[in-house]
C-alpha cells in the first residue's frame, strides 16, 4: 500500500471502501444520467457511512468532499443551463446531509480511535483483563488473557467465561454474583482451566459498570496468576505439618527420657541401700538395726518409684492431677530422709531452716517431692569438688507476691561451683547438662511441675558462692480441712 493511501485507510482487510466507491459511482451515474425528481444524491450518505469504519479521519473528509463534489458535478451537468429551485433545494439538502454524516463519522472515528488506544493500553498490562456483559458473554479479551489462557481474542469473545474457563468459585458462582450485584465489585481466588487443559489459580477482581438507571451493563474482570504462590503456600503447609509431626515425635522422646530420669533416681537409691544393707548383714556380727534401716529406705524409694509410675499412668489416662492441700515442711523432711544416703554419698550436710507458720499449698505431693528431690540432689552434686564442709540449706518462708497474695517460698541453697553466666538462660531447658551422666531434664521437669501448680521457679547465684534455687507457690487461703 502506498504511503498516501495508508494515510487514508485504517489497517484491516475489509473491502468496504471498494463497495462504497462502487456505490458512489452508481449513484453518480443515476444522478447524472436520469432525470428523476428525487434527491438521489442523499444516497451518498450511505457510501460515506459504509466506508467510514475503514477510513482515517482524513479519508472520511476526502470521501465526504468527493461525494459533495459528485453531487455538484451531477447538478451542473443536469441543471447547469436552467436553475430550477426544486433541483437546487434537492442538491442543497443532499450536500448538507453528506456534510452532517461526514462530520458525525469523523466524531465516531475519533472516539473509536480513542477507545482503541485505551484498549491497546490494557494490552500492555500483564494481568489478564476481560469484559463480559450481563449474560456472561465475553466482549473484550486483552493480550494478557490470551497469554494466560491460550485462546486468542477472536476465539474467546462471544463465549461465556464460566464455560470457556470452567471457573471453580471459592464458595459458589451464585455467592460471587450476589456480592457483585450488591456492591458492584467482588474479589477472590478462582480456579480456571487453560486451553491446554492445565489449571491456573488467579486472584480475580471484578468491577461492574452500570448505566445511569443502575442496571448492570458490563463487568470488567482482572485476573492475576497466583498459581506459583499457591503451590509454594501448599508446600509450606505440608512442611509445617511434617515439622509438627517431627516435634510430636521429639516431645514423645523427651517424655520417655523424663520417665527414665524420674524412675531411675529411686531405683538407684534402692540399689545403693540394698548394697549397704548387704554390707551390714555380711559383717562378722551383722548389724540388724542398720540393715533394717537400709531396707526401710529401699521400701520408701521403691514406693517413690511406684508413685511416679502411678502418676505417669494417670497422666496418660489424662486423669486430673491429685491436687490436695500439702504441708511443705513435713514434705521437705520426708524427702531429705528418703535421699539421705545420696546426700551422705556427696558429703552434703543438710540444714533445715523451716518457718513455723507456713501456710499449706494446693498440689500433688508426689510431684512436689520430685521438685525437691531434683533441687537437693543437684545442690549436693554441685558441691562435689568442694573441700571442707558442704552445707546444703533448705529454707521455707511465707511471703506475698507482687499482687499481695500469700505465697510459700522454698529455697535450696548450696555452696557449689555455681552456674556460668552464659549457661544461665538455658538452665531450665531440656537436655541442658554439664554432667557426664546427666540427662539435663531435672530442672525442666521441675519448672513444668511448678508451673502446673501456678507457681514459678528461679535460679539465683549467691553473692559469695554457689546457687539458690527458689520455688514460689501460691498459698492455700481456705482453712485447712
Ligand atoms: P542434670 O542434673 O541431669 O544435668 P538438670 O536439669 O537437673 O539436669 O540440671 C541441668 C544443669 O544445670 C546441670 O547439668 C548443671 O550444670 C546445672 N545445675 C543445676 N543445679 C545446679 C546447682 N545447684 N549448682 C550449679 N549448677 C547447677
Amino acid at each position: 500500500m502506498s504511503a498516501r493511501l495508508a494515510a487514508l485507510l485504517r489497517p484491516g482487510g475489509s473491502l468496504a471502501p471498494v463497495f462504497a466507491a462502487l456505490l458512489a459511482a452508481a449513484i453518480f451515474a443515476v444522478d447524472t444520467l436520469t432525470q428523476l425528481d428525487i434527491a438521489i444524491a442523499v444516497l451518498y450518505v450511505a457510501a460515506v457511512m459504509l466506508a467510514a469504519d475503514r477510513l482515517t479521519p482524513r479519508g472520511i473528509l476526502l470521501a465526504g468532499a468527493i461525494c459533495i463534489a459528485l453531487t455538484a458535478v451531477s447538478f451542473l451537468a443536469v441543471h447547469g443551463d436552467r436553475y430550477d429551485l426544486q433541483a437546487v433545494m434537492r442538491a442543497v439538502v443532499a450536500t448538507v446531509a453528506i456534510g452532517i454524516v461526514t462530520l458525525l463519522s469523523l466524531r465516531h472515528s475519533r472516539s473509536s480511535e480513542m477507545m482503541h488506544g485505551q484498549a491497546a493500553l490494557l494490552d500492555l498490562t500483564h494481568d489478564a483483563i476481560l469484559v463480559r456483559d450481563a449474560a456472561d458473554t465475553i466482549l473484550y479479551w486483552n493480550r494478557g488473557a490470551e497469554e494466560l489462557y491460550g485462546w486468542p481474542a477472536g476465539e474467546a469473545t462471544g463465549r461465556k467465561t464460566t464455560e470457556l474457563l470452567r471457573t471453580v468459585f471459592p464458595v459458589s458462582r451464585e455467592a460471587s454474583n450476589a456480592q457483585l450485584q450488591r456492591d458492584a465489585r467482588w474479589e477472590g481466588e478462582l480456579r480456571h482451566t487453560r486451553r491446554d487443559g492445565t489449571h491456573v489459580v488467579v486472584a480475580s477482581r471484578w468491577s461492574q459498570h452500570r448505566d445511569p438507571q443502575g442496571r448492570p451493563v458490563a463487568t470488567m474482570e482482572t485476573n492475576n496468576d497466583i498459581t506459583a504462590g499457591k503451590q509454594a503456600e501448599e508446600r509450606l503447609l505440608k512442611a509445617q505439618a511434617e515439622l509438627a509431626q517431627v516435634t510430636r515425635m521429639a516431645t514423645l522422646g523427651q517424655l520417655m527420657a523424663s520417665i527414665a530420669h524420674e524412675v531411675n533416681q529411686p531405683l538407684a537409691a534402692v540399689v545403693t541401700n540394698g548394697e549397704a544393707g548387704l554390707r551390714w548383714l555380711r559383717r562378722p556380727v551383722p548389724d540388724v538395726a542398720e540393715a533394717s534401716a537400709s531396707v526401710e529406705r529401699m521400701i520408701a524409694n521403691g514406693r517413690r518409684a511406684g508413685d511416679v509410675v502411678a502418676r505417669l499412668r494417670a497422666l496418660s489416662r489424662r486423669d486430673e492431677l491429685r491436687h490436695e492441700p500439702v504441708a511443705l515442711n513435713p514434705l521437705i523432711e520426708e524427702t531429705l530422709a528418703i535421699i539421705e544416703r545420696e546426700l551422705q554419698h556427696h558429703r552434703a550436710r543438710p540444714q533445715l531452716d523451716l518457718a513455723a507458720d507456713l501456710p499449706l499449698v494446693r498440689g500433688d505431693r508426689v510431684q512436689l517431692q520430685q521438685v525437691l528431690t531434683n533441687l537437693v540432689i543437684n545442690a549436693a552434686q554441685a558441691m562435689d569438688g568442694l573441700a571442707g564442709s558442704r552445707p546444703l540449706v533448705v529454707r521455707s518462708r511465707p511471703g506475698r507476691d507482687e499482687a499481695g497474695e500469700p505465697v510459700v517460698e522454698i529455697a535450696v541453697v548450696d555452696r557449689g561451683a555455681g552456674v556460668a553466666a552464659e549457661a544461665m538462660p538455658r538452665l531450665f531447658e531440656p537436655f541442658h547438662s554439664t554432667k557426664s551422666q546427666g540427662m539435663g531434664l531435672g530442672l525442666s521437669i521441675c519448672r513444668s511441675i511448678v508451673e502446673t501448680h501456678m507457681g514459678r521457679i528461679e535460679a539465683l547465684p549467691n553473692a559469695d558462692r554457689g546457687m539458690t534455687f527458689r520455688v514460689i507457690l501460691p498459698a492455700l487461703k481456705e482453712p485447712t480441712p
